[in-house]
């Protein structure tokens, strides 16, 4: 019956407190022997926070992240081109929250310890190979480094949270071909900085060819917020894009030259990427649509089953959700083959429309379309492109991606609050 996770990111975690939720036992092998809090802001949707709610998890993360209010949008000299409500703001029953990605992991991590003791995770092995046995598959555990074999597992299902770089997909499908990379690099940071605007606005700045993506996700005393940036800058083709990696770090020095005079009256960016200790590097790569995500009784969840660019703010909300509803589908159904692929057919052509509709810029569309029209700047945005016009852009992501404020609010919650959940002894063994 035991559920064999592969990863320890926010999906494989968030896979784990589900299915102890619905008492279903799993184990979570994760490669880093380590847990650290890597990594820079993400952005989880209301139903995904609501999801995390409904794990327990409400105070933990209204404490380490920022309930975010508003998004606004503004052209290469700081001038708002289109700003709208986020979260509660805007009418969802949940809040958006942007947290810090490392500090969610660890919050889930410690989160799962405590209920299900510390044995469920096997860290320091890597998922390499796994065969199927007449009722179920056996599973092959090596160092991350060496390659030796540590040990071997034997399991129900084999759940392959494993990552954009995800080695599980490169297995069932080795002939996917290399991540499409869109000739941009997107370096990221965090610095302190003096709250700007009402210190709950996550800011898009710029254009496809040249971006700045600014948003609080941790306050810093009344006045100070730790801040998460992302400049996204096109880069010539011989930089290596496939080996992409988390850990690769960049330079102040590749991208404040090009940020030089975005010295808005609302944050001084300059100031701000001067200002960061660490920058990283990530580049724009997603994956094309898969055509399923379940093979006999290994599937893909979260980024492994659909990487895709960093915008609209979906890329880890997704994950949740299909953790969520693969959890509720093996608690339903049980760890056979059979509840995979019900969360296959659930899950799999809502998330891959979200892939093509980030392809087409999503709602940050309304920059290039402004950018087109007045390309140094404006008095009047609207003489440039009317309300409505711009609230379009918006919209059509929204519709395409199932964000209207009417369907996530009418979506009844996937499993429920954990605390209608039996209580069952720790998980896996
Ligand atoms: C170090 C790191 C930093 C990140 N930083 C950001 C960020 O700043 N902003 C952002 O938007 N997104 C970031 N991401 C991606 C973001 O976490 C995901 O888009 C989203 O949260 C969905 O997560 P996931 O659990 O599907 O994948 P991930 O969060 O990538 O987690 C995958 C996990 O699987 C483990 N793993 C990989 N291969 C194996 C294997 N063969 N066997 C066992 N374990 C394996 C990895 O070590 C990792 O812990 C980061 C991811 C990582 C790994």
């Amino acid at each position: 019956m035991t559920v064999l996770i592969c990863g320890a990111g926010v999906a494989g975690l968030t896979l784990g407190l589900s299915l102890h939720q619905v008492g279903v036992p799993f184990r979570i092998i994760e490669a880093i022997a380590v847990l650290r809090p890597l990594g820079f802001g993400i952005n989880l949707q209301p139903h995904a926070v609501r999801e995390l709610y409904d794990l327990g998890l409400k105070d933990k993360l209204e404490r380490s992240g920022v309930l975010t209010e508003r998004t606004s949008y503004f052209n290469n000299r700081g001038q708002e081109v289109w700003s709208e409500p986020r979260g509660r703001a805007a009418g969802y029953d949940y809040p958006q929250i942007s947290v810090h990605r490392g500090a969610l992991q660890m919050m889930l991590h410690e989160t799962l310890v405590e209920r299900c003791g510390p044995k469920v995770i096997l860290a320091g092995a890597k998922v390499s190979e796994w065969s199927e046995t007449p009722r179920g598959l056996e599973v092959v555990l090596t160092d991350r480094q060496y390659g030796y074999e540590i040990d071997r597992l034997r399991g129900s299902l084999l759940v392959a949270s494993d990552g954009a770089r995800s080695h599980t997909r490169k297995v069932l499908f080795p002939d996917a071909g290399a991540a499409n990379w869109r000739k941009s690099m997107m370096w990221r940071g965090v610095a302190r900085a003096m709250k700007f605007l009402d210190g709950r606005t996550m800011t898009i700045s710029g254009t496809k060819g040249m971006k700045f993506v600014a948003y609080p996700i941790g306050d810093r005393g009344k006045t100070q917020s730790f801040v998460h940036w992302i400049a996204d800058l096109p880069l010539t083709p011989d930089r290596d894009y496939d080996s992409q990696d988390w850990s690769r770090k960049g330079s102040i020095d590749d991208v404040l030259p090009s940020f030089a005079d975005w010295k808005f009256d609302w944050l001084d960016i300059p100031a701000l990427i001067g200002s960061t200790t660490d920058v990283w590097e990530w580049p724009m790569v997603d994956r094309d649509p898969l055509p399923h995500w379940t093979e006999g009784r290994v599937a893909l969840l979260g980024d492994a089953a659909h990487p895709m660019y960093p915008i609209g703010s979906n890329g880890a909300s997704q994950g949740i959700l299909d953790a969520r509803v693969l959890a509720r589908e093996v608690g339903q159904m049980g760890a056979i083959p059979d509840a995979l692929w019900s969360y296959d057919r659930i899950r799999r052509n809502p998330v891959n429309s979200i892939i093509l509709a980030n392809r087409n810029e999503g709602p940050d569309a309304v920059l290039d379309a402004v950018a087109d029209r007045a390309p140094d700047g404006f008095d009047d945005i609207d003489t440039v492109m009317s309300e409505a016009e711009r609230r379009e852009f918006s919209d059509r992501y929204k519709k395409a991606t199932g964000l209207t404020v009417e369907e996530i609010n009418a979506q009844p919650s996937i499993i429920g609050p954990v605390s209608n959940a039996p209580v069952i002894a720790p998980a896996g063994d």
